[in-house]
């Protein structure tokens, strides 16, 4: 799930600047869930806008706002009230506005979220960022604990040395990352060196650099 955090109100307000009208999109998927872009926060958003002496000419929350065509789509069925407004609003992940953008055309898009990556969902309300996408996963030789994104300094060969009673020296609310990873070695039932300190040759950095993509041809019914 992609994390994002409301922006400051007015900054938000800065970067429409000059636009009198605003249309507003929300996300239905992961903004829904971390409550940054749901409808409750679409509707809000919009009331705010208004106390600010902004005219909402509407809003839309698409099921997934970085699913370009499914945008598209519901901008066309909203097409006055999107014409009506100088800027559209995307309460939405960075992936969500860019798909905004490309489905609006002409019309200028303003991020009303930051996007500050990937998490899991460990319970209600608590996400972690568990998976830096590598692009190589060496997760399985660390009984499924990633120490590349877990461990702020990213030690895969072990420990540094700094963790005091289990916890982290850079983070001490937190276990070190090598607690979990010894701690689950001992739940499998294997040896934690076996698990802790594989070698593996260098990482091949291209597969996380940026622009990444995904292109293939999907299978005939799904
Ligand atoms: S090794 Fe870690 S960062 Fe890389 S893909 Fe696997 S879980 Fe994600
Ligand atoms: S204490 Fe553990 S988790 Fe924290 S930086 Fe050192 S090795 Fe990484």
């Amino acid at each position: 799930m992609t994390a994002t955090e409301k922006r400051v109100f007015d900054d938000i307000l800065a970067s429409l600047e000059k636009r009198g009208s605003v249309f507003v999109v929300g996300c239905g998927d992961c903004a829904t869930v971390l409550q940054t872009g749901g409808e409750f926060e679409v509707k809000e958003m919009s009331e705010a806008l208004t106390g600010a002496g902004k005219t909402v000419t509407g809003w839309v929350v698409p099921e997934v706002s970085c699913k370009i065509l499914d945008v598209k789509k519901l901008l066309r069925q909203n097409k006055e009230a999107v014409a009506a407004a100088d800027a559209i609003l995307v309460l939405a992940c960075g992936a969500g506005v860019q798909a905004v953008s490309e489905a609006a055309e002409s019309k200028p898009v303003v991020a009303g979220l930051d996007t500050i990556g990937q998490v899991d969902q460990f319970r209600l309300g608590q996400f972690y960022e568990w998976c830096s996408s590598c692009g190589e996963c060496i997760v399985a030789d660390y009984g499924g604990v990633c120490p590349i994104t877990r461990c702020p300094k990213g030690q895969v060969h072990g420990p540094c040395g700094g963790a005091n009673e289990g916890k982290c020296e850079v983070n001490p609310e937190e276990q070190c990352v090598w607690t979990l990873i010894y701690e689950r070695a001992e739940k499998l039932g294997e040896e934690p060196v076996a698990i802790g300190a594989p070698y593996h040759e260098p990482r091949d950095h291209r597969k996380s650099s940026a622009p990444r993509q995904k292109v293939f041809e999907p299978r005939r019914g799904g």
